[in-house]
């Protein structure tokens, strides 16, 4: 199968607007929301990362952690707890299940 060849280029995130190397996503089209310059791993994500919050970037937390005070306080106070006791990817896993089900808004 013949290789393509990813060219490494300086790009602008268009999350932090801190400057990056990385390669401009070409398979899968330009993405509104990056205007064409991407995210660096560290608001996009960075799938090597260890840390669960490191994979999927400062963007994505910054997105479930704000909905995570929405559903808390919409628990009551035994399923509060309950939310309260789980792991922050399985808290995501909760919004992610949320949202897909159309419960709470993106
Ligand atoms: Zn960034």
């Amino acid at each position: 199968m013949l290789k393509v060849k990813e060219e490494k280029r300086f790009l602008t995130c268009g999350c932090c607007g801190n400057s990056y190397s990385g390669v401009i996503p070409k398979e899968n089209g330009i993405q509104s929301y990056d205007n064409g310059v991407g995210m660096c791993p560290a608001c996009g994500g960075d799938p090597k990362a260890k840390s669960y919050k490191k994979k999927i970037g400062w963007g994505a937390c910054a997105f479930y952690e704000a909905r995570f005070d929405i559903v808390r306080d919409a628990l009551s106070k035994e399923s509060k707890a309950k939310f309260e006791g789980l792991s922050y990817q399985k808290k995501v896993f909760v919004i992610q299940r949320m949202l897909a089900k159309g419960i709470i808004k993106w």
